[in-house]
């Protein structure tokens, strides 16, 4: 064991890492720059799925890097009760101006759970305020909304939540969409709404990503937003995952032609610099809380909020974002991940399903599909000693890169995919 190993196995405690004694060292990566994440010991391994989905400019951004350090040497931190600052102004006028139009408020936190903590509350607190009773929150099992007790309430029950569920409050969840069952589901989620007593409806718009990134069409999506708004239903889009482009447009439900009323937002936010979460809303939810009373005002905040190296931060990754070279590249991946799924066509894979940048393979196994499938591990070593980062969610291999990968570097990934379903 070498020394890194050893501190690190002394007093750090990793997520979603049993702690026994004999699971592998974790990687000490000394360095990270564009695509690569660089070892102590010389390797250079891929970043293919954007370490953890948010990183968008690849590592160590030379300019987001300088907005750093500018922001830092300027002001790095400032309460933000009674005070305000430029970098937030800045990035809600940014967000705005490419938000849905009906979008007003930008209401910040620290990251993809709290987005959602935040979203719920103001969903709740807004019947609130005007004293009416609406208690029911809708999901969609398999859902993924943070780790956070409100976040776990609206999510899918599972291995993660097993512990907690007795503590968790009460969700309807309506099956999962598939061309099979469209209707049931929009039968299911009609009759949920019909007796009047839904206040809100959080979803995944188009993807589910942690569940395994599974994909449901804008048409139902479409028509369960039209039923909600008919129902005075409040809809929050959980972009956390989706937003920034990742789908190929800013976000997911611009696919769908009714606009949600919340919108969370996180990961790409900063470009996968710093934690920093969004919760956007509309200007109807926003004037429920106007009120000289204190008790109508939404009393929530973290110490961070707003935090000014986090806001400076994503302005630059907003505005590298808009770039042209960005946009080329970003539907430059979507065009590579379709032609390689037709290149493809393995009788090993279940299913390929692509969504702008993220390219996803559920490989076929005789076990049930899940996190806990034996592939799994398989799936993650294979790749990992071709020095590149894969990390499957159950039988499912997926890739959402930086978009600042290169042709031959994702021709790189291709091939080891390949490779592996040979080895198969
Ligand atoms: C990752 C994720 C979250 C949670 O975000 P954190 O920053 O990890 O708390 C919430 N919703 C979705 C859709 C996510 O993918």
């Amino acid at each position: 064991m070498n020394s890194f190993t050893q501190r690190d196995k002394a007093f750090v405690w990793h997520p979603f890492t049993p702690q026994h004694d004999t699971m592998p060292a974790n990687i000490f990566i000394e360095r990270a720059e564009g695509v690569y994440l660089h070892t102590k010991d010389g390797r250079r391994i891929i970043d293919g799925i954007s370490s953890w989905w948010v990183n968008i400019h690849g590592h160590s951004h030379p300019q987001i890097a300088q907005a750093l350090f500018k922001q830092a040497s300027t002001m790095e931190h400032v309460i933000f009760a009674g005070f305000t600052h430029e970098p937030a102004i800045q990035l809600a006028e940014n967000l705005i101006s490419v938000l849905p139009s009906n979008i007003k408020k930008i209401f910040y936190s620290d990251n993809g759970s709290t987005a959602n903590e935040v979203a719920i509350k103001m969903a709740i607190q807004y019947w609130h305020n005007r004293n009416i009773k609406k208690k029911t929150i809708i999901a969609i099992e398999g859902a993924y909304h943070g780790d956070t007790f409100g976040a776990m309430a609206v999510g899918d029950r599972s291995l993660f939540t097993a512990p907690f569920t007795d503590y968790l409050f009460d969700v309807q969840f309506i099956p999962f969409p598939t061309t099979a069952n469209e209707r049931e589901v929009i039968e299911s989620f009609k009759a949920l709404v019909s007796q009047n007593q839904v206040g809100a409806f959080i979803f995944e718009p188009l993807i589910q990503g942690a569940a395994g990134m599974r994909m449901y069409s804008p048409k139902v999506l479409n028509e369960l937003l039209s039923i909600a708004k008919r129902h005075e239903v409040i809809c929050i889009a959980d972009e956390v995952f989706s937003g920034f482009f990742r789908t190929g447009k800013f976000l997911a439900t611009e696919y769908v032609e009714i606009k949600p009323d919340i919108i969370a937002l996180s990961k790409g936010l900063t470009g996968g610099t710093m934690p920093l979460g969004v919760t956007a809303c509309s200007q109807e939810i926003y004037d429920a809380y106007q009120s000289t009373e204190m008790t109508k005002a939404f009393l929530h905040g973290h110490s961070y909020t707003a935090n000014p190296l986090a806001c400076a931060v994503g302005n630059t990754s907003f505005r590298l974002l808009f770039q042209e070279d960005c946009q080329q590249r970003i539907s430059d991946i979507a065009k590579s991940h379709a032609e390689f799924v037709q290149e493809l066509g393995s009788d090993k894979i279940r299913e390929a399903r692509q969504l702008g940048t993220i390219l996803a393979l559920e490989i076929q196994t005789q076990e049930t599909t899940g996190y806990t499938n034996a592939i799994r591990k398989k799936i993650y070593d294979y790749f990992l000693n071709q020095d590149i980062l894969l990390r499957p969610l159950g039988n499912v291999i997926y890739i959402v890169p930086p978009y600042v990968i290169t042709p031959e570097e994702l021709r790189k990934i291709y091939e080891a995919i390949k490779s592996f379903l040979k080895s198969i």
